[in-house]
């Protein structure tokens, strides 16, 4: 039995990619030294892949920056306005070629980012149009495979699929309407030829074609592209065995049929995402003569595996391929990197966990027990003990309380509720939270965590920042007013912090985009609410000003896909405990007369399922448990909420169902035709579109916000509209945040004299 996985994260156990990144682009280090880091962590990544005993080991998993981005450079599709590549240029322009397209440079965009399917990693979207024309272009996936040869590793390297490349690439400005970069599948095929045969001539055995986008309807929809593209690589004579691995779900039985149809070898499937994979492949009689990558060791989430559960996945498989091979689900690049490092980790919840290192040793052993189950008896045996529960993982109090509440969220009362502002002073200015995060707030809570400061001081330092934030939101005449969120490293993590059922790690990080990484919290066990969490910031803000002060929340949708959530149960459940705890805070927060409370869904539309027939289910839920938080408010309380974005497709009509009074969106750069959209989709309630991007240093000017607003009062009426920046204010500084804001009191000003 062979034991393979799809990738291993590429941050480093330390972060050391990240600190390389940062130092080049400073100018700290040359294009030599970051190469060294980069040798250093592909060849560390192949040494645990060893030392766990995988057999099969993938290479071209690592990136600097993000693998669409690899692809985009190695077929040459790299936009006009980053510059030609010269003839013998140095490793230094290549590089900085590379970086600008994914970070900008002086006068040039970079390439959009956006996430990967359902994951929290983003990636940059390539532009193509009907003129790019592919070749091979770039030497990485030949270099990282003979760097691993000469360390005396045998690899499979591993490249985006063509399908996915196109289908997740964007047509570049200027491309004719209604052109889609699928078109370019026949002259991009060539270019995959060509690598291809490279590889076999470097001696590669076999390759890995990625094409994740199989689990979406889009996807799914392309069936005749994939099978066209397969079965001309299929059909080249000096190749390497090929790998197409798909993953994050099912791929139907269409999707399986045209694969066996093709000439490629082998397949990786997801069985964590798409348990019914196993279904499926009996559906089609099995793979025939082609063998079979079971991703039953989950890529995406923490827990250790359930050795009985992945053997018993795996048997029925056994009969349905010439082989297979036992997998990760996908690249174990979502997961963070040693779970050993957690030393101060309560063991009990730590014997529950696996991270990247720990999910290569369950590989390893399930590929023993199913080739010498005798010689791995002892062994399994011992991973299977089921480990002691942690302390704070079950709560029987918040288990009843939600069977009282049965499963319909309770109505909230309707009475004389309004959404927008309150004739004569329609178009209130509020923001959506949080306000700059200063080189003083930062090192206020450093200390304080550090034990340098005590409470108290930390207490008197916060304050004194909300003193700060309140005088200037009165001074620049704002009407619902913040505390600024300077007690909070992260919207989500500031939460978990302070949830039962909830911890953090040390070093869990994962890489988000580039050289950011982020440290989800981990939801283990019942959630539940041990004492106010916001309570008292709100309050004092309230008790330094008579206009209204907006309590702030994180929903719980938010909270889960933020974080790694326990899978012992499903998220809707989860998400529950989490809106009873939220419920719990708003009512506080209500009885201490805060008559505003924001309850922040930045990620609604991020969970949402890949395929069109899961979302339905999804979206029953999550409206409920958004509903079970706030639903208990009197009707004199306003429920906002916030979303990071401006697209809401088919989710209007969740966002409808919040029943919050309103919701602020970005809007910023769709000039607010976003808010006609949303009208005509039916949204009803109060809407404060973003007026400026607070994604860019600019100041906007009172005229243009003046002009936006009075383009989305032609698309509804004023009793709906708020006015707010199109997100909270943490990344920026003073200097733009305090003109910004009074240009956006003035411009409201000014249309409100006009109504
Ligand atoms: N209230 C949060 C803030 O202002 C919202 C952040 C977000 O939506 N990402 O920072
Ligand atoms: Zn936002």
């Amino acid at each position: 039995m062979t034991t393979t996985v799809h990738g291993y994260p590429r941050i480093g156990p330390d972060r050391e990619l990240k600190r390389a990144c940062e130092a080049y682009w400073a100018g700290r280090c040359g294009p030599a030294d970051l190469d060294a880091v980069g040798a250093r962590l592909r060849r560390a990544a192949w040494e645990a892949y060893a030392a766990a005993g995988i057999d099969e080991m993938p290479s071209n998993t690592f990136s600097y920056y993000d693998h669409m981005l690899d692809t985009a450079v190695l077929f040459g599709a790299v936009p006009g306005r980053f510059g030609r590549p010269a003839e013998g240029e140095d490793r230094g322009a290549e590089l900085d070629r590379y970086f600008a397209m994914a970070r900008g440079a002086r006068d040039t965009a970079p390439l959009e980012m956006t996430k990967w399917f359902d994951t929290n990693y983003h990636y940059l979207v390539p532009e193509l149009s009907p003129h790019t024309a592919f070749r091979l272009a770039g030497g990485k996936p030949l270099a990282e495979y003979t760097q691993a040869k000469g360390l005396g590793y045998e690899t499979r390297p591993v490249l985006v699929g063509p399908l996915t490349f196109l289908l997740l690439s964007k047509p570049a400005a200027g491309a004719p309407d209604g052109w889609s970069p699928l078109e370019l599948l026949e002259g991009l095929l060539p270019a995959y030829a060509e690598l291809l045969r490279v590889l076999r001539a470097a001696g590669a055995q076999g390759v890995q074609l990625d094409e994740p986008v199989l689990a979406t309807d889009a996807g799914r929809a392309a069936v005749a592209g994939f099978e066209r593209a397969y079965r001309e690589l299929g059909a080249l004579d000096d190749r390497p065995e090929i790998t197409v691995a798909a993953y994050f779900g099912p791929v139907g039985t269409q999707v399986l049929e045209a694969f066996k149809r093709t000439g490629a070898e082998r397949i990786a499937l997801d069985l964590v995402s798409g348990p019914e994979a196993a279904d499926e492949l009996a559906a089609v009689s099995g793979l025939g003569d082609k063998a079979l990558v079971a991703g039953v060791v989950d890529g995406r989430n923490v827990w250790r595996t359930d050795m009985r559960a992945a053997l018993s996945r795996l048997g029925p498989l056994l009969g349905l391929a010439r082989e297979v091979v036992v997998g990760t689900s996908c690249s174990l690049l979502h997961v963070p990197v040693d779970l050993d490092a957690e030393t101060d980790m309560d063991p009990a919840l730590r014997a529950r966990l696996a991270f990247a290192r720990q999910k290569l040793d369950e590989v390893a052993l399930l590929g023993r027990a199913l080739s010498d189950p005798e010689g791995a008896a002892a062994e399994l045996e011992r991973a299977r003990t089921a480990p002691p529960e942690p302390e704070g993982f079950r709560n029987p109090r918040v288990r009843a309380r939600l069977e009282a509440l049965g499963p319909q969220a309770p109505e909230r009362a309707r009475g004389g509720r309004r959404g927008g502002g309150d004739a004569p002073h329609y178009l209130p200015t509020t923001t959506i939270g949080s306000f700059p995060q200063t080189e003083d707030i930062r090192k206020a809570r450093a200390e304080h965590r550090s034990g340098a400061i005590g409470g108290e001081e930390y207490e008197r330092r916060m304050r004194a920042e909300i003193d700060k934030v309140i005088a200037l939101q009165e001074d620049i005449g704002l009407d619902v007013l913040v505390h600024g969120e300077p007690e909070r490293n992260d919207m989500v993590q500031y939460f978990a912090e302070r949830l039962g059922g909830y911890t953090t790690t040390a070093k869990g990080w994962v890489q988000s985009y580039g050289s950011r990484c982020v440290r989800p919290p981990i939801l283990f066990g019942d959630v539940h609410r041990p004492e106010p969490i916001t309570v008292r910031w709100t309050t004092y803000a309230q008790s330094r000003t008579d206009k209204p002060v907006k309590g702030m929340l994180t929903g719980p949708v938010t909270m889960l896909a933020w974080s790694f959530v326990r899978d012992d149960q499903p998220l809707a459940d989860t998400a529950r405990q989490v809106a009873l705890a939220l419920r719990d805070e708003v009512a506080d927060l209500e009885r201490e007369g805060i008559r505003h409370i924001q309850v922040d869904e930045a990620a609604l539309r991020e969970l949402l399922p890949l395929r069109a027939a899961d979302r339905p289910a999804y979206l029953d839920w999550a409206v409920g448990a958004f509903r079970l938080a706030t639903s208990g408010v009197g009707e004199r309380t306003r429920i906002h909420t916030h979303m990071c974005y401006s697209e809401f497709g088919d989710i209007v009509g969740a966002i409808e169902a919040l029943d919050a009074d309103v919701a602020s969106v970005e809007a910023a750069r769709s000039h607010m035709e976003l808010v006609g959209d949303l009208d005509r989709a039916g949204y009803r309630r109060g809407i404060g579109p973003g007026v400026y991007d607070i994604h860019a240093p600019r100041v906007p000017t009172a005229d243009e916000i003046e002009a936006a607003l009075r383009t989305a009062l032609r698309a509804v009426d004023p009793e709906r509209l708020w006015v707010n920046p199109d997100c909270g204010l943490k990344t920026r500084g003073y200097p733009e945040v305090e003109p910004a804001l009074r240009n956006m009191v003035e411009a409201a000003r000014r249309v409100r004299a006009d109504l």
